[in-house]
């Protein structure tokens, strides 16, 4: 786990039960804990928020495995097997994915972007050998990256990529989005208690059955099990994007998975990013984006943004927080980590 989430603390009275499990879905596991008294709806509680997370994986993925790659493709594989033929009727949740992650690629000048499928297939990220592509390789590829060209009718509920050879990535997002879904179903379900931590993104819905907010870890970027700082986190969500997450190395180089759609190539000024916003779909696609924008510009985007915090680590082992955050961080002092600012 990238966040770690400090399970079954605090619980007290005696009448509450804990329900956990866990899963392998989106390339990940998903852990959920619910707390609760009556037995019956916790389970099944449980049993809905997996499904949201399995629906929205069948919807987004790319490269569908196992009891996924048997059944009808879902939406994104559908858009990108009709690039440049024919707009795609879609669900309403991948026009609303689609729509969010637009907005937040304007607002980034395109930092985000979900037309980054053919880079990432260029370095094998999904399918096929990962290596270093040539200058050339990138270049064509890049050519069909630019989020504008997409073209997303909410009112038919279509989806257009009007290039043969493009190709959608939902990959920095589409977790957040299930997420927020997942916990949509536990609070319709009357869940008061819960912690959600699907491979780096977490959500903490309501508090610990004490009353205190939970409390999720984050990772050292660079010591895997160790932590750089504790989160207390109440009704909202903790995303962390890391170049350790997915990643190989050739002659030494570390070469990993969050791309600069303006070069093609890794984004190289940060290697760990952390966002803590409301809206999981919000933090999972700002962990992205400020991995690609950097420090600088990173935190100068982020602290513009109202109910948004962020915890920046660079290769330099420099670490930078947005002011609102502060107060819900407990740095532990492990791993040399410096706070700038
Ligand atoms: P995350 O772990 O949420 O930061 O997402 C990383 C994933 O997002 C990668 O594995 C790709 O699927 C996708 N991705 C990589 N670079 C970008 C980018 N610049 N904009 C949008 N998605 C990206
Ligand atoms: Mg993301």
């Amino acid at each position: 786990f990238v966040l770690i989430a400090c399970a079954g603390c605090g619980q007290k009275s005696t009448s509450l039960q804990d329900f956990s499990g866990e899963e392998f879905i989106m390339n990940t596991l998903v852990r959920i804990q619910v707390i609760c008294e009556d037995e019956e709806k916790g389970r099944k509680a449980l049993k809905q928020a997996f499904d949201v997370f399995r629906k929205i994986d069948h919807l987004t993925n790319r490269f569908p495995e196992g009891e996924l790659a048997t059944s009808s493709p879902g939406d994104v594989l559908n858009i990108n097997g009709s690039a440049g033929l024919k707009p795609v009727k879609v669900s309403v949740d991948t026009v609303r994915i689609i729509q969010r992650s637009q907005y937040y690629a304007r607002l980034t000048g395109g930092a985000f972007d979900i037309t980054i499928g053919p880079i990432m297939d260029n370095w094998g990220f999904g399918k096929g050998i990962q290596y270093v592509p040539a200058d050339e390789e990138i270049s064509r590829a890049l050519s069909l990256v630019d989020y504008r060209k997409v073209e997303a009718d909410p009112g038919k509920g279509t989806v257009f990529l009007p290039e043969p050879g493009m190709s959608l990535d939902l990959g920095g997002v589409a977790k957040g989005y299930a997420m927020d879904e997942a916990v949509k179903a536990l609070r319709e379900a009357g869940m008061k208690h819960a912690l959600i931590n699907a491979g780096g993104c977490v959500y903490a819905l309501g508090t610990r059955p004490d009353g205190e907010p939970w409390r999720v870890g984050i990772q050292d970027p660079r010591s895997n099990g160790d932590i750089v700082a504790i989160l207390s986190l109440k009704d909202s969500a903790a995303v962390t994007s890391g170049d350790y997450q997915r990643y190989f190395e050739q002659e030494g180089v570390r070469y990993h998975h969050i791309i600069d759609p303006s070069t093609g190539k890794q984004a190289r000024d940060l290697i760990q990013t952390t966002v803590v916003a409301e809206s999981a779909t919000d933090a999972d696609i700002l962990s992205t984006a400020l991995f690609v924008l950097g420090p600088r510009r990173g935190m100068s985007f982020v602290e513009d943004l109202p109910g948004t915090g962020a915890v920046l680590i660079g290769p330099d082992k420099l670490v930078s927080v947005t002011a609102g955050l502060i107060d819900q961080l407990t740095f532990t002092g492990n791993g040399g980590y410096q706070i700038v600012g």
